[in-house]
């Protein structure tokens, strides 16, 4: 990605000071998506971080990494698959369950949406602790599937995330736009 594609994609995320509770900086993401330019340079990116890592189907995790995951996929020719929170999938669904700082949450996945015959590139917008992502990764190794890589948009080095999904990621690659 060029330096004046990273620069129009920095400059359209908002910082949120105290959002969704005191202490947290949320990155918003909506100003980027309402610019057709920069969502469609978002989108290639992606859809050629696609290609490059030879990925088969596109894992989007809920509910902002849909937003991204799904454009990347049409434009990779892939297909496009959710990963949600519980309770959301109508059909037999594999799930993982990771911890959070307090508590526990859990993510999944049609079971008959991935196969050990896919490859799979996980998008989301921001990489935090890292949570949601592992249980992504393990959900997508217990189908069977080998993983091409992680790809978010922002990560949020100081927690720590990228440490917390070396072992999901094994080999692959976690890349932060
Ligand atoms: P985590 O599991 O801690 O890595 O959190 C990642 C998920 O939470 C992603 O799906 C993000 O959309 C969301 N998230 C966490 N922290 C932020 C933040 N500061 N700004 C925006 N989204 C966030």
């Amino acid at each position: 990605m060029s330096d004046g594609v990273r620069e129009l994609l920095l400059s359209r995320i908002r910082d949120v000071a105290d959002y969704p509770k005191p202490g947290v900086m949320f990155k918003d993401i909506t100003p980027l998506l309402a610019d057709p330019e920069a969502f469609s340079a978002l989108t290639d990116t992606l859809a050629a971080l696609c290609v490059r890592h030879g990925a088969t189907k596109v894992v989007g995790l809920e509910a902002r990494g849909f937003i991204l995951a799904a454009p990347a996929a049409v434009r990779a020719g892939l297909g496009f698959i959710p990963v949600r929170k519980a309770g959301k999938l109508p059909g037999a669904t594999l799930s993982q369950s990771y911890e959070l700082e307090y508590g526990t949450a859990e993510m999944e996945v049609h079971a008959e949406d991935v196969s050990d015959a896919d490859r799979v590139l996980v998008i989301d917008d921001v990489l935090a602790t890292g949570g949601t992502a592992e249980a992504s990764l393990q959900l997508v190794r217990r189908a069977g599937a080998q993983v091409a890589g992680v790809a978010v948009l922002l990560e949020l080095g100081f927690l720590g995330g990228r440490a917390r999904l070396e072992p999901a990621l094994k080999d692959a690659p976690l890349e932060a736009l």
